[in-house]
């Protein structure tokens, strides 16, 4: 990685902005066609690292899973992709037109851009951290927190995302015509989970009163437009999120229906599910 360390003498001359403090802000530097590509580099590697931490090292995108997972950067011409891979002669191989000097891999920009090699370099290094976790893993990192599974929820465009752990403390569907219309389907499936919880990228929030007075803030992407997740004004213990933004059929079933008055006739309900007339609480 010594390339990629900012040289001190060049550093205030050619880079005028103080370093990014996050992903979303080196983005923003860029083009537009330039951000675009720089995004989608960054949902495949989510998607492909679910538990990875988004993070800016040594000036440029980074994630990191039991030590630093893979690096990106965009140049003039190219996207630049670390570390050089190692390990599986089959993908060296697929990837050795884009390997330059010392195997830092170029994805040129006037070509597409090679997502389903990015996402098999990220499994491929999530394998190999994993494998030598117990010697990377920090003393005083509790294990406790690490070792809970975790969900990204993403709206449709990648840009926003959630990421909960632990198990949702419920599941629901709501019928109000609020939920309709938000969602734009008859019913909306929402999981509520504890925080602490993760947001990435850029929301747009709307907040809608409840019968009961609560004030209940919509983040949605200004992008695409999907509806993510929403809060209570005041009470940050807790998140709910679209269930379908999980993107995971075998997702926990809903446990609950209300404003089971407002569900459209032909909806059929799951057996055993609770239902109640209107919001309960
Ligand atoms: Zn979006
Ligand atoms: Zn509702």
């Amino acid at each position: 990685m010594s390339e990629l360390r900012p040289n001190p003498t060049a550093s205030a001359a050619s880079r005028p902005n103080p370093a990014p403090t996050s992903i979303d802000e080196y983005i923003a530097a860029f083009s537009p066609e330039v951000q675009a590509i720089l995004q989608r580099v960054r949902v495949t590697i989510s998607k492909a690292a679910p538990e990875a931490r988004e993070t800016i090292s040594y000036r440029i995108p980074a994630f990191t899973l039991s030590g630093a997972l893979v690096y990106f950067a965009a140049f003039k011409k190219h996207i630049g992709f670390y570390p050089p891979v190692r390990g599986d002669a089959k993908l060296e191989k697929a990837l050795s037109g884009y390997a330059g000097e010392k195997g830092n891999l170029r994805f040129p920009l006037d070509q597409p851009i090679p997502y389903n090699l990015i996402e098999r370099i990220v499994k491929l290094r999530v394998k190999q951290n994993l494998a030598k976790k117990p010697a990377k893993t920090r003393k005083g990192e509790g294990s406790s927190r690490r070792s809970m599974p975790s969900r990204t929820a993403s709206c449709s465009c990648g840009q926003l995302r959630i990421r909960v752990e632990g198990e949702p403390r419920g599941v629901g569907i709501c019928h109000c015509l609020a939920c309709q219309q938000r969602t734009g389907s008859v019913f909306a499936a929402l999981a509520s989970f504890s925080a602490p919880f993760d947001v990435f990228g850029t929301a747009t929030e709307f907040v809608r009163l409840g019968d009961q007075g609560a004030r209940f803030i919509f983040r949605f992407c200004p992008v695409c437009g999907t509806t993510l997740f929403h809060t209570e004004d005041g009470r940050t213990e807790s998140v709910s999120i679209a269930v379908g933004a999980f993107a995971d059929p075998s997702f926990p079933a809903p446990r609950v229906s209300i404003y089971d008055s407002r569900r459209h006739p032909w909806v059929e309900l799951p057996p055993g599910i609770k239902t109640f007339d209107k919001d309960p609480t």
